[in-house]
């Protein structure tokens, strides 16, 4: 089975995502991640992408597509991938059809996490990472017991380079006009499942589960 999951920053996609594939088994491909991944090499590609990721601006797709390749392989097709962060736009939707077609797949399910442009500018300001184990924390959704202090390091939290209100605001406008249309293009595919993001995680967890089947 593959998957999409959609919505705005904030939404809640990357916890969903993790438990959906978790519980599935799905292969978890984190667009952002691998992209912040190569942005951290000193490389010229991989400064050109933080250039684009600390401005809050999508990585152009050709970049994008180069560095998701490697992932998307006949091993991985056959467990079955939970695309997380890709598509973002419709060139990266019609690209993905003709990868899967490689492989004789399809998309099976496209999760569309609705949440309000408030509500995602509000999760989005309040996000943590510990610079040491890597763990995410929301202080609005997913506090940590103490302060902002990782649970596990005990070290000070620090938030995303492109976590400014500018930069979030850009990632917002960018989503609005390069990915909302694909939720129109999967409901006419007859794929979306609207989910309401506005929920504790858990509840959004087994709404997901019951609607994939
Ligand atoms: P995320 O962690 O999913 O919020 O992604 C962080 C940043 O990575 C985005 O603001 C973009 O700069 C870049 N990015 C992630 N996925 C894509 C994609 N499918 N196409 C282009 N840029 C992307």
């Amino acid at each position: 089975m593959n998957i999409i999951i959609l919505g705005p920053q904030g939404s809640g996609k990357g916890t969903q995502a993790n438990l959906l594939a978790q519980k599935k088994e799905l292969f978890h491909l984190e667009t952002g991640k691998i992209l912040r991944g190569l942005a951290g090499q000193k490389t010229i590609l991989g400064e050109k992408i933080a250039d684009f990721q600390r401005q809050g601006k999508l990585v152009p797709n050709e970049i994008t597509i180069e560095a998701l390749k490697s992932f998307l392989t006949e091993e991985n097709f056959k467990k079955g991938i939970l695309f997380d962060g890709f598509p973002r736009n419709l060139v990266q939707a019609e690209l993905l059809i003709k990868e899967l077609a490689k492989y004789h797949g399809v998309i099976d399910k496209v999760i569309f996490l609705k949440i309000s442009f408030e509500e995602s500018l509000r999760r989005l300001l309040a996000r943590r990472n510990c610079p040491v184990c890597g763990r995410s924390y929301n202080l609005v959704t997913l506090p940590p017991k103490n302060g902002e202090v990782c649970d596990d390091c005990g070290v000070q939290l620090i938030a995303r380079k492109d976590e400014n209100e500018e930069a979030i605001k850009q990632r917002l406008a960018a989503y609005q006009k390069e990915t909302v249309p694909l939720i129109d293009y999967y409901r006419q595919k007859n794929l979306l499942l609207e989910i309401n993001g506005e929920r504790p995680i858990d509840v959004i967890h087994q709404d997901i589960l019951e609607k994939i089947g």
